[in-house]
């Protein structure tokens, strides 16, 4: 018996994050869309006290024990609400996993409770470099052993709260002639000398997310804050986004729920040849391709969600079952958001195509649900790799 019914836990989660999605994110978002600006001093702290920025943290480390499903279901609300906001909202989750995947007991309690102590902070997950993007062992920053604490050196770039954030997890070379071998992961503290922020990126969507280059320049971080061993950051990149990508999937439904919504509003009120244009076939069929595609898109983040709930507590099948299901969760939704938010322009028309809509920032919006957390073309070379060894099409 499969169940399909979401737990109380669950009910209240989700209707807690509409709520602050409508009565929190929806009134500021097109004013902060527009300014281009993650506006902190306005939304953070609202968010801190719902417990928003770090759900996904287990209690004990001051978070609010979400497993990872329950946290996609809040992300798809908060997606619908504003992308752009909830992206530096939900960036902590991102910035948090690998500490979680690989932290010691005494990293997980030095850094996370720090993310929910007064007005909260931000974390922020320093991976893309200008020549290291889907190519991730190109990193070429670097970490230098100096016997008591690490140097780290080098340049990232499209970072999520890059510059404002409180801590950042780190991924730096420690041997580039090692390749990806030599990739290691720090935890380091966002007031650290050697830490700056460089150009402050002017986006297409998700305008109201602070994304920035942030600059390493000798920072010194201690011994302790290595997170898990020298050579083995590049598993735990990954496993830090197996883990995440059903949440990504799930922003990406909330945002294409949020165009939907809008269209079928309109498709129902727009009068045109003496009837409301949802009584015509081209636009009903478009409205009920959309509707599937939402509910095909929910289903593959639930199960993503659910595994990476499982594998969370120790279950080895389900952790090898995850990579497959995350992958084509986050490529499905992510092109699924950039179609039905398309077509929901379309349904409006040439009112869809201007800013007093909110349709068209949807679609800018869900462009970057095909990029960022890895490429839908590289979750493609993911499922490909595992294609390959793939004899049959079994239950996953
Ligand atoms: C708004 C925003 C926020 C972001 N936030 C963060 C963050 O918080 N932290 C962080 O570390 N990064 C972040 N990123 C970076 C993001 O994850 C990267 O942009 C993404 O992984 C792609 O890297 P790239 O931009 O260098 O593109 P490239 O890797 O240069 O790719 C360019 C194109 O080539 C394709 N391509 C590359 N390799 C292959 C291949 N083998 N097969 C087929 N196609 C391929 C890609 O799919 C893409 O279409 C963010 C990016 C944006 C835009």
């Amino acid at each position: 018996m499969i169940d399909f019914e979401l737990s109380d836990e669950q009910k209240a989660a989700v209707e807690m994050a509409h709520d602050f999605a409508l009565n929190e994110l929806r009134p500021i978002a097109a004013e902060w869309d527009e300014k281009g600006e993650f506006p902190r001093d306005l939304i953070l702290k609202k968010a801190v006290d719902a417990g928003l920025t770090t759900s996904g943290i287990p209690e004990e480390y001051g978070g609010g024990g979400l497993d990872p499903l329950t946290g996609a279901m809040v992300s798809e609300e908060l997606f619908w609400g504003c992308a752009g906001l909830a992206t530096s909202i939900g960036a902590n989750s991102l910035a948090t996993a690998p500490i979680l995947l690989a932290g010691t007991e005494e990293q997980k309690k030095k850094w996370l409770p720090r993310l929910s102590e007064g007005d909260g902070k931000l974390a922020a997950f320093a991976l893309t470099e200008p020549e290291a993007g889907s190519d991730v062992a190109g990193i070429k920053t670097t970490a230098k052993d100096e016997g008591d604490h690490w140097v780290i050196n080098g340049q990232k770039c499209f970072i999520t709260n890059g510059g404002i954030a409180s801590v950042y997890t780190v991924f730096a070379n420690t041997d580039p002639s090692k390749g990806y071998r030599g990739l290691a992961g720090f935890i380091v503290g966002g007031d650290y000398e050697g830490i700056s922020m460089g150009k402050h990126e002017n986006k297409m969507g998700i305008r109201a997310s602070h994304t920035a280059e942030v600059f390493f320049d000798n920072v010194k971080v201690p011994k302790e804050d290595l997170l898990g061993q020298v050579g083995k950051a590049f598993y735990i990149v990954m496993q830090t986004l197996d883990a995440t990508r059903a949440g990504v999937a799930a922003a990406a439904v909330g945002v294409a729920r949020a165009a939907f919504e809008e269209a079928l509003a309109y498709a129902k009120q727009r009068v045109q040849f003496g009837q409301p244009i949802i009584m015509n076939q081209g636009i009903s069929f478009m409205l009920t391709d959309m509707l599937m595609q939402i509910e095909a898109g929910r289903r593959l983040y639930y199960y993503a969600g659910w595994l990476a709930t499982k594998a969370q507590g120790g279950d080895k099948q389900a952790a090898a079952k995850l990579s497959i299901a995350s992958s084509c969760a986050k490529a499905f939704c992510g092109d699924m958001a950039m179609k039905v938010t398309t077509d929901a322009v379309q349904i409006l028309g040439g009112y869809g195509f201007m800013k007093d809509y909110p349709v068209e920032k949807y679609m800018r919006d869900a462009k970057i649900m095909q990029i960022y957390e890895g490429t839908n073309q590289i979750q493609r070379v993911v499922l490909a790799a595992n294609l390959m060894g793939m004899k049959e099409l079994k239950q996953l």
